[in-house]
């Protein structure tokens, strides 16, 4: 049984109904790490928010589970989605940053302390909870983003371009990371980006976007062996 059904989903804008994504159809199985590739502007993007709920769709069923979610809020989809810029909180410690969604869920104190610190844990990101965004470096910034998706538990990891900030050499070691982490918490990853070497060292398989349509769907080896 499939974890994430996407069925012949579609995004239209505008008076003109111009569609941006077509006839979008995929299952994921549990635990995949999928990544959609892609030049700019080929929909990758606006397929993910889709899955988010941050984006209407304008025609097809999205599955999380077995349930129909087309019309269940982003806070309801039992995700949690990484984005470019980090949006963190300046004013909040890390600590405050990570625990803000569960602050919010009024899960009981004991609980969010456990969970904050097993998340700053998983991303060795302990010694600096007290401290506000700012003092941190770029990577330090993204891992503190990483915990503030991963203390939720969700069913569903959405990764948009989160790397792209980052100078070369971090982002070399950031993509292990992110590896890794996929390993440890056993969660279905969907992570978009327009790099291919990225796309090829973190799939399992992976998306291939152009102009709003799939072009292939295939494991890295596969999709790099064909001419
Ligand atoms: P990618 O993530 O692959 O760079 P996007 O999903 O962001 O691509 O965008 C796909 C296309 O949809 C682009 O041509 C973009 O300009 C267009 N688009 C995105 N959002 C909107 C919107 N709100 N209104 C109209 N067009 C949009
Ligand atoms: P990215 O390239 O990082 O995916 P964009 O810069 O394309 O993001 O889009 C930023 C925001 O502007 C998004 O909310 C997107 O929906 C919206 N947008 C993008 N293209 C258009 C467009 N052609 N018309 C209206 N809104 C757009």
């Amino acid at each position: 049984m499939a974890s994430i059904r996407i069925h012949h989903l579609y995004k239209r804008y505008g008076k003109d109904k111009h569609a941006v994504v077509k006839d979008f159809h995929m299952d994921i199985e549990d635990k995949e790490f999928i990544v959609f590739v892609g030049p700019s502007g080929c929909g990758k993007s606006t397929t993910l928010r889709m899955i988010a709920g941050l984006e209407e769709i304008s025609e097809g069923e999205l599955y999380i589970g077995d349930r129909l979610v087309n019309h269940v809020p982003p806070k309801d989809r039992d995700i949690s989605m990484v984005f470019q810029n980090y949006a963190l909180y300046p004013n909040m410690s890390v600590f405050e940053n990570i625990a803000f969604g569960l602050r919010m869920a009024k899960l009981p104190r004991h609980e969010i302390d456990q969970a904050v610190k097993n998340a700053a844990r998983i991303l060795e990101i302990e010694s600096f909870l007290n401290r506000k965004p700012r003092h941190l470096s770029g990577g330090q910034r993204q891992r503190v983003a990483l915990g503030r998706a991963i203390v939720r538990n969700p069913k569903l990891f959405l990764m948009d371009e989160p790397l792209s900030n980052l100078d070369a050499k971090l982002r070399v070691s950031m993509r292990m990371e992110i590896i890794k982490l996929h390993k440890n918490l056993e969660t279905t990853f969907i992570y978009v980006t327009h790099d291919q070497v990225e796309a090829m060292t973190m799939a399992d398989r992976i998306v291939v976007m152009k102009d709003g349509i799939i072009q292939q769907i295939d494991s890295p080896e596969q999709i790099y062996s064909t001419p």
